[in-house]
């Protein structure tokens, strides 16, 4: 019997091709009805018999190739309908709506694009149901042409009939465009008369020029990734001598063909969000990429115009943010000529608007898994589905840390991160953050009941989430550092409000602990409600607070005389076994450790790297960005050649002890003679670093194990944990930028595993600062129940 019934149909559904899917679906069932976006979700009536409803019903929850359908519930509509199955006009409904994020160009647009004859031959912007800009040309929901930065361009016959035919790839893909109706490409910069845009930019590179492109999210400076010339000029007028530049390669041909990427690197560069993955660097390309890594940053064109500009020039691209050092990447185009005047000595862009800053986003596989390091174009705006409990809890307005600034918005069980913001101390970056606030906050529609906060009071984020608190009259939960990052971890792995306890291992730069002490290598016993400090590294001075952080050196003068004594450190630099020390203030550090004046305990692990690196001298003597240091500490272990470090270096490792006040601590004054001693007898320094790596995992292990609930009736109890049922501890999770190297969390994770160990690592969310926002949302919401309880 014919019957009418309502779907809905929520997830990642609009932006997708997800009505034409169900118009396609439906003709084929013959079906009678109409399909249309509202505001969050998709709605489809459809009247037939019971066995074509249920047929439908089957294919909406796969959709189509980008959609990610999340519920499908039916319920049954008095409406009859007949004729021919519709799409109809969408309606403006309650925000937060399913947009989703950019995707890389299509299989069938690339052909159009190379194909003579065709319409779109050579056309730079290019786009179909399958492809193209999405989050960054959207101005407001639903998600139509109109609410774009394509509605200044009207559709010519030609497109019109393409986007108006069902059967057509292109229907009701909203940035449709051609050669005659849509966005143009312009140059700016030396060219021959009447030049094509593309020919003078292709010029221009292949001379050794720096070109600034516009991509989907923002400005890029790119040059030839083979000519170490223009590298080094690009480096020098941008102000960056070291960090690595990013490389972009026509396929994945030519990713295999310039850099060694495992097949599961390949897979993620091939993903439609098109991120830069890291990937093992070869000696095809020019070392100064990245300068003392074995790793450098890949990704494929993702846009026509970047593939139709790499078959030109016929080489790869170093493809860097347009922006003066510091400052946030250009994104509209006067900026972009201003700014990077100085820079750039050509410029190609279009006049399709950016809607909005997305930085690309970076992925990496570390110990086998894929990871998220940066959340940007392509990834946001994903929500995260949080695990059963998490609905019924109040909004939150999760502000996230200063560095990789990222917000979380969370409501109705989903967690909306927002794309990477940058640093919130860079000029201009606090500007776009409260804009990007704004912004979402508009589209989304999210009215927080609460606002979370970094517990730190000088972060420029717990002061924004402060202000809005006051101005908006809503509680503000500030929220430990390291907490967070092990909360974000244990949301995206499904564990619900009422989880039982779990073991973290958080592991970062610095992040304030509850101490007062600037904590980094914590091992916390914590729901999402409580968080127990179980245990830590040995707390070191950071003499010159800040300066310690920047300059590797004072973090091994801190290490070595806080392990060894200041006699035996003054002997090895006078041995020569220590060159980073060389020709340093000593005495005043000294000084400043002794009265304890700017020079503060910490425990951090990433400073530990730090120092390690000046011991091993790999580190410069002053960091030119984040994790420079310990990332080419990981490069040295990598090339370890020894096959068991640690058996060669037996008494390199960890001492592990309880502190009066019941915490286990991790001393590395052990690991630090030996390796001195290893320097001494002249045991290669990648076999140190390896072995440090292979210590600094066993550390954790033995740290664990202190944690575990150990059999009825043996010793002493493992440790003070007020309230907690030590039987459901069998789950590790880690967390914090360190949890990024794939040398140390490969060792850790595969000694957590021989013990049957549930280990859980972030994937979702960036394993440091840019995934904070997620940890506080969900920590404040779980918490403000149990306040109404
Ligand atoms: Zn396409
Ligand atoms: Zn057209």
């Amino acid at each position: 019997m014919r019957a009418t019934e309502r779907i809905i149909v929520t997830g990642s559904v609009q932006g997708v091709g997800f009505r034409p899917f169900v118009w396609r679906k439906a003709h084929l069932l013959a079906l009678a009805g109409e399909v249309r976006n509202r505001g969050d979700h998709v709605e489809v009536l459809a009247t037939g018999t019971e066995a074509q409803r249920n047929s439908l019903i089957e294919a909406l929850r796969q959709g189509p190739p980008h959609a990610r359908v999340e519920t499908v519930t039916r319920t049954p509509d008095m409406r009859i309908f007949t004729g021919a199955f519709t799409i109809a006009t969408s309606e403006a409904g309650a925000l937060h709506s399913g947009i989703v994020p950019d995707l890389a160009l299509c299989r069938a647009c690339r052909t159009d694009i190379n194909t003579p004859g065709s319409r779109r031959w050579h056309y730079a912007l290019t786009c179909c149901t399958d492809c193209g800009p999405r989050f960054s040309i959207v101005t407001d929901f639903p998600y139509d042409r109109a609410n774009t930065t394509m509605a200044p361009f009207t559709l010519c016959a030609a497109c019109r009939a393409e986007y108006e035919n069902p059967a057509d790839r292109r229907f009701h893909a909203e940035p449709v465009a051609c050669p005659a109706c849509g966005p143009r490409l312009y140059y700016t910069g030396p060219a021959q008369p009447e030049e094509d845009p593309l020919d003078s930019a292709t010029r221009l590179l292949k001379q050794g020029g720096i070109l600034a492109i516009k991509g989907t999210g923002g400005y890029h400076l790119a040059c030839l990734a083979t000519d170490t010339a223009a590298i080094a000029t690009l480096r020098a007028r941008k102000h960056r001598p070291t960090k690595p530049l990013a490389v972009m390669v026509a396929d994945a041909d030519a990713a295999s063909a310039f850099a060694a990427p495992s097949a599961a690197e390949l897979l993620l560069l091939q993903d439609a969000s098109a991120p830069i993955v890291t990937v093992r660097a070869t000696s095809v390309l020019p070392e100064s990429l990245a300068p003392g890594l074995d790793r450098i940053g890949l990704m494929l064109a993702y846009t026509p115009l970047h593939t139709l500009l790499l078959a030109q020039v016929g080489q790869p691209l170093v493809m860097t943010s347009g922006n003066r050092s510091g400052a946030p990447q250009a994104i509209d185009d006067e900026t972009a000529l201003h700014d990077l005047a100085g820079i750039a000595d050509g410029w190609l862009y279009h006049d399709r608007r950016i809607a909005r800053r997305l930085d690309d986003s970076v992925r990496a596989v570390v110990a086998g898994q894929a990871m998220t390091l940066r959340h940007g174009r392509g990834l946001a705006p994903r929500r995260l589905p949080l695990p059963a409990g998490f609905a019924s809890l109040p909004p939150v307005l999760a502000m996230g840390g200063d560095l990789k600034a990222a917000f979380c918005l969370m409501q109705d069980g989903q967690a909306l991160l927002s794309h990477h913001l940058g640093d919130l101390h860079a000029e201009g970056v606090e500007n776009t953050a409260r804009q990007a606030l704004a912004d979402y906050r508009s589209l989304f529609g999210l009215t927080p009941a609460f606002i979370a906060v970094d517990a730190h009071p000088d972060y420029v984020s717990h002061r924004l989430g402060a202000t809005l608190s006051q101005q908006r009259a809503l509680p503000l939960h500030p929220i430990w550092h390291h907490h967070a990052h092990i909360a974000a971890c244990m949301a995206e792995h499904g564990l619900g409000p009422d989880t039982p306890p779990v073991i973290g291992l958080a592991l970062d730069g610095t992040g304030l602990g509850p101490d007062g002490t600037a904590w980094g290598c914590e091992a916390l016993v914590c729901d999402y409600r409580t968080a127990h400090h179980a245990g830590r590294l040995a707390h070191v001075p950071l003499p010159g607070g800040d300066r310690a952080a920047r300059e590797p050196w004072r973090m091994l003068l801190a290490h070595l005389d806080t392990a060894l004594g200041p006699d035996a450190t003054t002997r090895a630099v006078a041995q020569g076994l220590l060159p980073a020390l060389h020709n340093r203030p000593l005495d005043a550090l000294r000084a400043m450790i002794r009265t304890g004046l700017n020079a503060p305990p910490c425990s951090s692990a990433g400073r530990l790297f730090d120092a390690m690196a000046a011991l091993l001298d790999v580190a410069p003597e002053r960091l030119s960005h984040e994790g420079e240091a310990a990332m080419r500490l990981e490069t040295l272990a990598r090339q370890n050649t020894h096959m068991r470090p640690d058996s060669l270096l037996p008494d390199m490792r960890f001492a592990l002890a309880r502190t009066p006040d019941g915490l286990w601590e991790l001393n590395p004054a052990p690991l630090w003679k030996a390796a001195l001693s290893a320097k001494a007898q002249g045991i290669a320094a990648s076999t140190v670093a390896a072995g440090f790596h292979a210590a600094l995992a066993e550390g954790l292990a033995d740290l664990v194990v202190k944690l575990l609930p150990e059999p009825a009736d043996t010793q002493e109890p493992p440790s003070a944990l007020p309230g907690f049922t030590q039987a459901a501890l069998r789950t590790v999770v880690l967390g914090g930028g360190v949890m990024a190297n794939d040398v140390l969390v490969s060792a850790l994770v595969t000694r957590l595993e021989a013990m049957s160990l549930r280990v859980l690592r972030p994937a979702f969310a960036p394993p440091g600062d840019g995934g904070l926002a997620l940890g506080q949302a969900v920590i404040t919401a779980a918490r403000a129940r149990m306040e109404t309880i």
